[in-house]
């Protein structure tokens, strides 16, 4: 196993503002992984598989609040809909129908974020601009009452061009501003951008992110 679980997160809520929000990305990581951070005192938890979350999270304490963050499946949404505390991924307007849904059927509202296409890698989903305010201006969107779209996130290209990580950071932050100011000014729940990860999360926070994503400088590489 490895060791030293609470010492990287503590190390890290060092160097990050007090206001920026930390998702522990605990995927492949076991139970007892999990529990080290937990005994730490850190609560907020990501996973980017359904059956990974659902295997999990019946066995760990009820106050983990658990973070969706992969590629979500219409199909699977209702086995997370019962518990998950933000769907960071919404990337159509078909999956935001079914979590609507399903929110609907277990009788509560679900957080969700806009995920975006920043990277200049095609091989992370999103949305653009164009179709993110399309989906917003719909019919659809506008008769959904059990979600909360609660801001938006992104994934850099993994490269070691800092550069080109802020560019693409700056964009997303760029999209937060533009759809606050269209769709959520009276809004105050449209407040989150996620983005930055363990090799990028000091130039995202630099580009105002409010939340980030880590996992391996938590737990060790994967
Ligand atoms: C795995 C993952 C992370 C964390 O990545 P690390 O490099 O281990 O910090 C963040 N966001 C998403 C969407 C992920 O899938």
């Amino acid at each position: 196993m490895h060791m030293g679980v609470a010492e990287n997160l503590m190390g890290l809520k060092k160097d990050i503002p007090g206001t920026v929000k930390l998702v522990a990305v605990s995927k492949t990581k076991s139970e007892a992984e999990i529990m080290e951070a937990y005994n730490a005192g850190h609560r907020l938890f990501g996973e980017n598989k359904v059956q990974e979350m659902i295997a999990k999270q019946p066995n760990l304490p009820a106050d983990i609040q658990w973070h969706f963050i992969g590629h979500l499946q219409t199909n699977k949404v209702k086995f997370i809909a019962p518990f998950v505390a933000m769907i960071e991924s919404v990337d159509r307007l078909k999956v935001l129908k079914e979590i609507n849904k399903q929110a609907k059927a277990n009788n509560r509202t679900i957080p969700c974020l806009l995920q975006f296409h920043i990277a200049e890698e095609d091989t992370k989903f999103g949305l653009s601009l164009a179709e993110a305010e399309e989906l917003l201006a719909s019919e659809e969107y506008r008769q959904m009452h059990n979600i909360s779209i609660s801001g938006v996130m992104g994934m850099a290209t993994y490269t070691d061009d800092m550069g080109q990580v802020t560019r693409e950071f700056r964009n997303l932050a760029s999209i937060f501003s533009t759809l606050k100011t269209n769709y959520f000014s009276k809004v105050s729940a449209f407040s989150e951008i996620s983005m930055g990860m363990s090799g990028d999360y000091a130039v995202a926070i630099k580009e105002g992110s409010t939340m980030i994503r880590v996992g391996s400088l938590i737990f060790g590489e994967r």
